[in-house]
């Protein structure tokens, strides 16, 4: 399982947080494991029409981050490329409204990790993090108080597991059933599936392997090993498509890079998209049929890869 987590699970004390009612309730359900709270306050947030759970997301899985143990650099480049081009960078479908000099930073230090020891590089988000707490107490736990209506109480005969899963599965399976189709190639609704993604990620945190009838072994998740399989499996089986006179890749980025079509990042976990073998240009899969035809010259277009503003 998580088992690259530190081994804190099995001598931390029980923590006695039983409601969300400031950031250190949430820092002390985390670091103790303790979902259940979390999981009433982050249901909250999925489904309150005022709130937006992309900060606590992101809050949950950068906490996950800092605590994994790999220094495997260019694992941790990878996760953190899935990560920024979800939550943090400009456009990304569950963008946190990062000020730009973050966001730039950011992509400074991707561009530059190889000058960064592993230990930095998991600390790339700190300034983001702060930044989602800061929203997560201003605007949405005081809220939260107000408005909920769920109980602990209510569910007490439901072992934790089966509380989590059953408080999440409705939102999940709303999400899975309106975009995933038979495979994760055609879902077109970014933020859907960036929102399925990340609840499955929360939901392996809790140990949980399946949502209602959903093994979520099938899902990409943030900062997953095995991701690695699913991916090169992607790469072996998914044969080069000619579109446009393109010949596009499945290609997994590291670094910011707009799609040539409408002019979006590319984002989330493993391949994020099409890369053309002749002039390199970036496309969403869905965009590559409104493409312009293939050039074929490489130079000319190389220069897209490195314009990061492009007017
Ligand atoms: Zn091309
Ligand atoms: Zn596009």
């Amino acid at each position: 399982e998580s088992s690259d987590i530190d081994d804190e699970n099995s001598h931390i004390p029980a923590s006695n947080v039983q409601s969300i009612s400031s950031f250190d309730d949430i820092q002390q359900s985390i670091s103790s494991s303790n979902w259940i709270p979390l999981t009433i306050f982050l249901n909250f947030l999925l489904n309150d029409t005022n709130s937006d759970p992309c900060h606590l997301l992101f809050y949950i899985i950068t906490e996950e981050l800092r605590m994994k143990k790999s220094e495997n650099r260019s694992e941790l480049i990878r996760w953190i490329f899935e990560i920024h081009s979800t939550f943090t960078m400009n456009a990304s479908p569950f963008y946190i409204g990062l000020p730009q000099s973050q966001t730039d930073a950011i992509n400074r230090r991707l561009d530059a990790h190889q000058s960064e020891t592993p230990e930095e590089i998991k600390n790339i988000f700190n300034d983001a993090k702060d930044h989602a707490k800061s929203m997560i107490i201003d605007r949405q736990i005081e809220d939260f108080n107000h408005k909920r209506t769920v109980n602990i109480t209510n569910d007490l005969n439901l072992k934790p597991h089966h509380f989590i899963e059953e408080t999440l599965r409705s939102i999940f399976e709303y999400h899975y059933k309106s975009s995933y189709v038979d495979d994760w190639n055609s879902i077109k609704n970014a933020r859907s599936l960036a929102l399925i993604c990340a609840l499955a990620t929360y939901l392996k945190r809790c140990d949980i392997k399946k949502c209602g009838n959903i093994l979520l072994e099938k899902i990409p998740k943030f900062l997953d090993k095995e991701q690695k399989r699913l991916l090169a499996k992607l790469q072996r089986t998914t044969p080069i498509k000619k579109i446009k006179d393109h010949q596009l890749n499945e290609h997994q980025f590291l670094s910011e890079i707009l799609c040539q079509v409408c002019l979006k990042p590319l984002w989330g976990i493993n391949c994020q998209g099409y890369l053309c073998g002749y002039c390199q240009q970036a496309f969403h899969r869905e965009c590559a049929f409104s493409s312009e035809k293939c050039s074929k010259d490489r130079a000319k277009l190389r220069k897209f890869a490195s314009n990061r503003n492009p007017s």
